[in-house]
């Protein structure tokens, strides 16, 4: 039976390329649930489209990367010129922070050469690529799923060359109240945009709502309880929350190898109670509001001092951002200060470490972690929450989880939530981790595992693929 073609698009590919001799590229594999999803959906065929990593300007080196990655269902998108001012520009600079109340458009703060609007336009030249990539390889019948807020003007530059395509956007990221959203000057066509899918997927009851009542504000659209209607179309509006592959997690944390890897980390800890933080190193993670949380508790809680250890793996991310400099240069600061006044010759309270772990040495944390710390200001979702679920073995540790990350809407009733910006309040819920009965952990870790057993990766994305085709079969009927 030949089976529906799926074309994936999100900025990125799957894979990262390097180039190894003029006509020779060598990949490496981004090992993400994402990933494993959307490429183990078995009643599809899936092709990826995106941007491979790499600038590549030759014809040359442009055919051999696409070759080769045709033998691994990928399809390059060259983003040349424009990537730069549409990436690190438009993405990355405007929507980023926008979409998680960091920030107004730069116009605003007056602060460059690099004005709004030429962003902007890199961000439609960019979408209009990857809108001829898709189109030269949609076939009738493809179903087509957009990620992301990078290809947010994707959805209608697909359905005003053919209406018949089905179209589905999802967004990873939060989608902020319409009070943030409106700042954005391209609102409106960002908007209309993404209401010409046929289904529009967000993590969270909360962002579904932000965006339909953001739709209602800024286009005059009308809300029905399943979805916006814009002059006479009606968008599916639904709510997919995302989870990992708990079976990856499970089965590694049973390896002899993280097994060894659990023993010596507890040695290297010398019996200290261990608080584990897990973070790219971006201003959205609250790593500095999480060292002043812990700061505190070690102020009132003298007992606890010398017996307990924060842990933070903070993965680099946007090197080339000034922004992720400064929030790395407070942290070394604020790790200093901590360890200078609460550090004995013997042992300091904070290791701050400033680069990505193996995977076996992240599940070997997870499974021996007392208490988990995501202090995100705003998540999209938060993975890491439920990969420390999926790890935990014998006396189950406790997630202190932030109300402000995805996760918090999923993963809370069986966590405790906080609001990180109330240092008192992350350093009261630290205190009550720590103290926390075996039996009350056993409890509260039972009823995230089953969450997240059951609401994996491979779930989220059936789910979305299900929703797309009921929504698209139904419209067909209509027409
Ligand atoms: N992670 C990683 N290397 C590390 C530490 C973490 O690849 O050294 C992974 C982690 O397992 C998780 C992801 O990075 O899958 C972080 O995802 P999350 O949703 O928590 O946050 P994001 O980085 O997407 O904002």
């Amino acid at each position: 039976m030949v089976r529906p073609r799926l074309l994936v698009v999100s900025m990125s590919l799957p894979v990262t390329a390097k180039r190894t001799g003029e006509e020779a590229w060598s990949f490496t594999m981004s090992p993400g649930g994402l990933v494993s999803a959307l490429l183990g959906l078995k009643e599809f065929e899936t092709k990826w489209i995106g941007w491979p990593g790499v600038d590549v300007h030759d014809a040359v080196g442009k055919k051999a990367l696409s070759i080769a990655l045709a033998e691994k269902g990928c399809i390059p998108v060259f983003l040349e010129e424009v990537c730069d001012q549409y990436y690190n520009g438009y993405c990355n600079n405007i929507l980023w922070p926008i979409f998680h109340y960091l920030g107004t458009p730069p116009e605003y703060r007056n602060d460059g050469t690099i004005t709004y609007q030429s962003q902007y336009d890199a961000y439609k030249k960019a979408n209009r690529i990857f809108f001829d990539v898709v189109n030269e390889h949609y076939q009738e019948g493809d179903v087509v799923w957009c990620h992301d807020y990078h290809v947010m003007l994707l959805p209608q530059y697909l359905k005003e060359y053919n209406s018949k395509m089905k179209v589905g956007w999802f967004l990873h990221t939060p989608f902020p109240s319409s009070e943030m959203y409106k700042t954005l000057p391209s609102r409106s066509e960002l908007l209309r945009s993404v209401l010409t899918a046929d289904l529009v997927g967000f993590h969270t009851y909360d962002f579904a709502r932000h965006f339909v009542n953001a739709c209602m504000c800024i286009l005059g659209t009308e809300a029905t309880s399943e979805g916006v209607v814009d002059q006479g179309k009606f968008t599916s509006v639904e709510v997919f929350p995302i989870g990992i592959e708990p079976e990856r997690f499970i089965n590694t944390s049973k390896l002899s190898e993280v097994t060894e890897y659990m023993k010596k980390f507890k040695s290297d800890f010398g019996g200290r109670k261990l608080i584990l933080g897990v973070d790219r190193l971006d201003t959205i993670k609250g790593i500095p509001h999480k060292y002043q949380a812990f700061e505190k508790f070690l102020e009132e809680n003298e007992d606890w001092r010398g017996k307990v250890l924060l842990l933070q793996i903070a993965v680099p991310t946007r090197n080339g951002i000034g922004e992720y400099q400064k929030i790395k240069d407070q942290c070394h600061g604020v790790v200093g200060r901590i360890n200078g006044r609460f550090g004995s010759i013997s042992s300091v309270p904070i290791i701050h470490l400033d680069c990505s772990i193996h995977f076996h040495q992240l599940c070997a944390l997870y499974a021996i972690t007392d208490v988990l710390l995501v202090t995100s200001l705003r998540d999209g979702m938060n993975l890491v929450s439920s990969e420390f679920v999926a790890c935990q073995k014998g006396e189950k540790g406790v997630l202190v989880l932030s109300e402000f990350a995805g996760a918090g809407q999923s993963l809370g009733a069986g966590a405790l939530l906080v609001n990180p910006w109330n240092i008192k309040e992350v350093s009261n819920a630290i205190g009550e981790a720590l103290i926390m009965s075996p039996e009350e952990k056993e409890k509260k870790h039972q009823i995230n595992f089953q969450y997240v057993k059951t609401h994996s990766t491979q779930q989220w994305a059936d789910d979305f693929m299900n929703k797309l085709n009921e929504v698209t079969s139904k419209a067909e009927l209509e027409t």
